[in-house]
């Protein structure tokens, strides 16, 4: 077959090395899971980034991160934990 170019794709490996350390639960394929808010199975710690899985380009990244920040300002304030009837964070990538 003729062709012009060719990209290889040699795959993805999360770096959740801490995140596993730290006693994190991952999803079946690898990544952190987290709730809608980035928060992880472990109250406090959050995640955003490639090791969420989905898109990996900067600008979800980043996004991410923002949103992350968000969660942790204003669990800061008022911690989910601590809070009567909140549903704690799902072990599931969204
Ligand atoms: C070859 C290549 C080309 C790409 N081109 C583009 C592109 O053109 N546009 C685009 O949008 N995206 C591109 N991407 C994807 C983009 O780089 C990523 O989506 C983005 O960098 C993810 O940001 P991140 O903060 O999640 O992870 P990273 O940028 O990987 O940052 C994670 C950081 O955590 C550090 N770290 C990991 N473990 C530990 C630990 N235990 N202790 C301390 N530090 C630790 C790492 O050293 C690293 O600095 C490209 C990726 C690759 C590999």
């Amino acid at each position: 077959m003729e062709t012009d170019a060719v990209f290889i794709a040699v795959g993805y490996t999360p770096t959740t090395d801490l995140a596993e350390k730290s006693g994190v639960a991952l999803t079946p394929e690898g990544y952190i899971a987290r709730d809608e808010r980035h928060r992880t199975s472990i109250p406090g710690i959050y995640s955003a980034g490639d090791v969420e899985g989905g898109y990996k380009q900067i600008v979800t990244a980043t996004g991410q991160g923002a949103e992350a920040a968000m969660s942790i300002f204003e669990e800061i304030i008022n911690p989910y934990w601590q809070r009567e009837n909140e549903e704690k964070p799902a072990a599931s990538v969204i």
